[in-house]
């Protein structure tokens, strides 16, 4: 062989393209080296061709296993154009490879087949292929590694117009891709064996289904280390997961910042409300349904589900729950009685944890979460077979961050009060799918908009169910009178209807008007537009927070209507100036937060 002359090594398992390939590299006067099956298509079609052992001098062995791992072939792949290099090769008469084409066994199509067995998929797990190409790309900046078929005519026209040369941008995208390949293959082979060997639950979870029914198959799964929560009962769906790690994040923060019991109920991936443990009045109780529960004054915890769930009853039907502390039988009471999906905590007592493992005939979810996981710093997804990383929103919401108070002067103070209720609206807004805007009121969400694509109609939205809230206190509804073995959804329900404004009118044969009815056993009457007037006049002090800035002066408007005091948003419009002033005419205390906090 003239030391001039190039060597190619080819060994590829989807043999498109390859014969004209091969041709091309024969008329370049490249020496062809191929594998087994690679080397008799080759010679079949009248190229000139030698097989791998004639370097080797060992034959292919173990049933296709061992092929082309050979120091003749990968000393000859890796070798620089360094003497010493040069010296190792001459002393075991080993050549230089110039070319590497290679592609791997089909392990994706293998365990893609229904019931594959471990044995079936072993068997297509390629080694000396992965090594051929991690060689070959490792020594990018003299060999060249061919790894897709499409590439071929390419890297011909080159090698014909650059006299046998590739040029060393091509070589860098070549080995990229390379790269590429085994990285995609190898990550198949681990989850492959995830599934198999990690044991459910441990590294990796199987999902009934993902966000619907048709959408199969589906797991939670991390990439190393162990899934940071055990599942103590039930099992999680793949929205559940979405719910439980946004409003685990929620009350772990809320806690973190205020050094109170937090407690979260979410809905498709936003909070229905959250709370921290601040004792309830007896009103609040009332309004949140849990007056009647023994020891709610001693558990904090439980004064924070009972208003997380208390803020908007018909919302968090069926809600996923967050809890920042150990789960005590008093807030587990809570939740037995309740219509919900499923629960994560740090831990829970013996007692709480028989109480909702019965839940729902033990079909319940209860989610046990390792308080001190502490998740990557980067975080990616996929959409649309796009892959989309980002830092994580790890932005501290702390009493610092509603230090620069713009209205009404410089060194007002907020009261601590609305220090709490700035910091749950905001730290709820950091896990609430954007737009969004929180009403807050003793240390709960009163109204959040969610997902909104106009800022005013969040706020409108929150501001609305903020209201509500505040009717739900009125006298009238407190004392409605229901008729015996109204369940509790159907009251909330009805209650949602009365206060929202939106009772059907009495007409004959109404069925809607029929079903309000009947739940009561003496009908209320409706508010009058006086009635309302009055009441929402005694509503004040409360607070808002927004995940961006106030594009117009409306939202504070809006907000002011609902008793709004505090306001906490990020700056950045043209508008800033008028919202400001707008929020010191109406009395408003307007601070400025540094950090946007929009969520998807
Ligand atoms: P052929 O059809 O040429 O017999 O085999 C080509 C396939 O073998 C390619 O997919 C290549 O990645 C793979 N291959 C090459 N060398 C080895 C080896 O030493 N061991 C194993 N298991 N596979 C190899």
């Amino acid at each position: 062989m003239s030391s001039s002359q190039k060597t190619a090594i080819l060994s590829v398992y989807n043999k498109t393209g390859l014969l004209d390939l091969a041709n091309g590299l024969a008329h370049q006067g490249v020496r062809l080296l191929a594998s087994g099956g690679t080397a008799k298509l080759i010679r079949g079609a009248g190229i000139k061709v030698e097989d791998v052992s004639s370097i080797t001098h060992a034959p292919e062995m173990l049933a296709g296993r061992v092929k082309t791992l050979h120091p003749a072939v990968h000393a000859g792949i890796l070798a620089r154009d360094l003497e010493s290099d040069e010296k190792d090769l001459a002393e075991q008469n080993i050549d230089k490879v110039d070319y590497v084409v290679c592609n791997l066994y089909p392990f994706k199509d293998t365990i893609a087949k229904i019931n594959v067995t471990i044995a079936e998929a072993v068997e297509e797990i390629d080694i000396g292929g992965v090594t051929l190409l991690r060689a070959a790309a490792k020594n990018h900046s003299r060999v060249t590694i061919l790894s897709d078929p499409a590439d071929y005519p390419s890297f011909l026209e080159e090698l014909r117009n650059g006299d046998r040369e590739v040029s060393e941008a091509s070589r860098k995208l070549y080995a990229l891709k390379a790269f590429e390949h085994t990285a995609d293959y190898d990550a198949t082979i681990a989850e492959f064996f995830r599934r198999r060997y990690a044991g459910d639950g441990v590294q990796q979870l199987t999902l009934r289904y993902g966000a619907n029914p048709h959408q199969k198959p589906a797991q939670a799964f991390v990439e190393s280390g162990q899934i940071p929560f055990k599942v103590l009962s039930g099992s999680p769906g793949y929205i559940n997961l979405l719910d439980a790690l946004n409003s685990w994040q929620l009350v772990k923060e809320l806690k973190e910042s205020l050094n109170l019991p937090a407690a979260a109920s979410f809905k498709h991936v936003s909070p229905a409300g959250a709370a921290v443990g601040i004792p309830l009045s007896e009103v609040d109780k009332r309004v949140c349904f849990v007056d009647d529960i023994e020891g709610l004054d001693n558990s904090p915890l439980a004064c924070a589900y009972a208003r997380a769930r208390g803020a908007d009853r018909t919302s968090s039907f069926g809600d996923w729950i967050a809890l920042s502390d150990e789960v005590d039988a008093v807030t587990a009471k809570i939740i037995g009685r309740e219509v919900s999906d499923g629960v994560i905590a740090p831990a829970y007592t013996p007692k709480a944890l028989e109480v909702l493992k019965k839940k729902k005939g033990g079909k319940y979810t209860v989610l046990q979460i390792d308080p001190n996981y502490e998740p990557p710093t980067l975080e990616t997804r996929q959409v649309y077979g796009i892959s989309l990383s980002q830092q994580r929103n790890d932005a501290k919401i702390t009493e610092k961050t509603f230090s620069r108070i713009i209205t009404p002067n410089p060194d007002y103070k907020l009261p601590p009060e609305a220090l709490i209720d700035l910091t749950v609206a905001t730290i709820a807004l950091k896990f609430t799918q954007s737009n969004s805007v929180c009403y807050t009121k003793n240390g709960q969400i009163v109204g959040l908009g969610a997902g909104q694509q106009s800022r005013i109609h969040c706020t409108r939205l929150a501001g609305d169910k903020a209201d509500n809230w505040w009717f739900r206190k009125h006298p009238r509804v407190l004392d409605f009178k229901w008729k015996k073995g109204t369940k509790r959804p159907d009251k909330s329900n009805a209650i949602d209807l009365f206060v929202s404004g939106l009772v059907p009118k009495k007409v004959e044969g109404d069925l809607e008007r029929e079903q309000y009815e009947s739940v009561f056993e003496e009908v209320p009457a409706d508010f009058t537009p006086e009635e309302r007037e009055e009441w929402m006049k005694q509503c004040t002090d409360v607070s808002v927070s927004s995940d961006a800035f106030f594009p117009f002066t409306d939202n504070v408007f809006r907000a002011h209507r609902s008793g709004v005091k505090y306001l906490a948003a990020p700056g950045g419009s043209v508008m800033d100036q008028a919202v400001h002033e707008a929020a010191d005419k109406c009395g408003m205390v307007f601070v400025h937060q540094e950090t946007r906090l929009f969520h998807h």
